[in-house]
């Protein structure tokens, strides 16, 4: 068993699931079996409907609240969008950002996602940027080259400083919701490069201390192998949280390596 010197990191992607009152009854579940742990930070990132019940269902809970995405602006008139501003008021500490779905059916670009980047740097969250490559791509031997770009072009403006803010999820495209998983193998090679890459862009010291979580159909039937890479430093989970017994399980799994 590998112990990792970075702090593992599970966070659940809810994705457009839940209402405000289930989120509540899956926080309520989710709180009551994973008890008072700290080894590992476990967060939940509700859709924006449930988030502040679910910020009042956390309420001295060390589980913490993060959102699936904002608007890189304070206010303004921008109709139908979110902002940091308002996610910080509800309590939340992380934002998912460059999910997959939203770079396909969003038409996300890189430069979008990196002006979200650094606004939510600003605002004091903490962003998850999620960079991964197609099967297609996969296929074509391209996975190094479009992760490198997401990364590169995602962290412009990015400095060393705000290595303890910043999250790394490497997601695989075809992995996500499939119910296939990157070997244990394929994930660390990847990872392996986004940490050299991190170290290129930030130095050497910032680049150990930023977690890269592996996402992508990731269970408690096969995190142990993954959460045993030297490089994945916990998991970006959409399936598997959405129940509390799944949720919690994961987070006992990162738990016993820490
Ligand atoms: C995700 O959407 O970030 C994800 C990893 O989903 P799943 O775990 O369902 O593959």
């Amino acid at each position: 068993m590998a112990t990792n010197p970075r702090k593992y990191l599970i966070a659940g992607n809810w994705k457009m699931n839940k209402t405000a009152a289930e989120g509540v009854e899956l926080i309520k579940e989710i709180d009551q079996l994973i008890g008072t742990q700290t080894e590992v930070t476990a967060v939940v990132c509700p859709p924006f409907t449930a988030i502040e019940s679910a910020a009042k269902a956390l309420e001295g809970s060390n589980v913490q609240l993060g959102a699936q995405n904002m608007y890189p602006k304070a206010e303004g008139a921008y109709t139908g969008e979110v902002s940091p501003v308002m996610l910080r008021s509800l309590f939340c500490t992380y934002v998912i950002l460059g999910h997959s779905e939203r770079r396909e059916y969003f038409s996300e670009s890189d430069a979008f996602i990196n002006t979200k980047v650094l606004a939510a740097l600003e605002s004091s969250l903490k962003p998850i940027l999620c960079v991964g490559e197609t099967l297609a791509e996969r296929e074509a031997e391209k996975t190094f080259d479009v992760v490198k770009s997401q990364l590169v072009n995602g962290l412009q403006g990015v400095t060393a400083e705000h290595a303890d803010n910043l999250v790394i999820a490497y997601e695989p495209v075809w992995a996500i919701g499939t119910g296939k998983t990157a070997t244990p193998e394929m994930a660390q090679e990847v990872h392996a490069m986004i940490r050299s890459e991190l170290s290129a862009l930030l130095g050497a010291a910032a680049a150990a201390k930023i977690r890269i979580l592996y996402g992508g159909s990731m269970k408690p039937g096969n995190a142990a192998e993954l959460l045993d890479q030297p490089d994945i430093d916990g998991g970006l989970i959409g399936g598997a949280s959405l129940q509390a017994k799944s949720f919690v399980e994961l987070v006992e799994i990162a738990k016993s390596r820490s």
